[in-house]
């Protein structure tokens, strides 16, 4: 879920990340597309990657087994959904996602309203599968859509349970029952519009369900004035 942003460089690489290729000062998450040299997309998820990540238990960042506890990404969407897409992460490689993803630490408001022109995708090497990236989408194409609120939410490994899709049975993402504790990230807490507003207040609500516990309180005018 990460490309370039300003945060990218300026941000420590943990130890985890550290064996990982660097693009534009962001140390590339394992689960991207990867071209046959072995240089990575950031943005794409390689779809492949992403079920096995999901099978063996793996960080979606370092590529390495996770362990107690780890985190879960996930917008009010995911809640609705009952699953999130992408796998888990380390608390060390999440924290350095969410400080660097620019659709994550607020400095990108928007999704890029159109693909990636296949030319950017493809290195020229015939052998290599960026062929076939193109057609499979750009998972930063999201229409244009505003960048949404995301929650950093903690479970056991034993709660890393696959969610599979009910068209195939295939692997698609983790469920998020079970969740330990849940963290608006500081974006998210800080959401700046009317639309905004309204999907972490529902995700509070969703969270509150699915845990049984409290929410954690919304800092800012979100909470002092919820618009519906
Ligand atoms: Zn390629
Ligand atoms: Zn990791």
């Amino acid at each position: 879920m990460t490309q370039q942003s300003p945060a990218a460089g300026a941000t420590p690489i943990p130890l985890r990340l550290v064996g990982r290729p660097v693009v534009g000062g962001l140390a590339a998450p394992w689960v991207a597309c990867h071209h046959i040299d072995g240089t990575p997309v950031i943005g794409l998820m390689d779809g492949s990657r992403q079920v096995t990540c999901l099978i063996r238990r793996l960080c979606q960042a370092c590529g390495d087994a996770l362990s107690s506890p780890l985190v879960l990404l996930a917008r009010a969407r995911d809640f609705a959904a009952g699953y999130v897409a992408e796998p888990g992460l380390h608390p060390e490689c999440a924290a350095y996602t969410a400080a660097c993803c620019p659709m994550l630490n607020g400095t990108m408001h928007r999704y890029r309203a159109t693909p990636r022109p296949a030319r950017q995708l493809r290195c020229g090497n015939p052998a290599c599968p960026c062929r076939a990236w193109a057609a499979a989408g750009d998972s930063q194409h999201r229409s244009g859509h505003a960048a949404e609120p995301f929650a950093a939410v903690w479970i056991g490994l034993g709660d890393n349970r696959i969610h599979r899709a009910s068209k195939n049975g295939n692997p698609d993402g983790i469920t998020l029952a079970g969740a330990r504790k849940i963290r608006l990230l500081p974006a998210a807490a800080g959401a700046r519009g009317e639309p905004e507003d309204a999907r972490l207040l529902s995700a509070l609500a969703l969270l509150t369900d699915l845990t049984g516990q409290q929410a954690p309180p919304v800092p800012g005018p979100a909470a002092a004035s919820p618009r519906r």
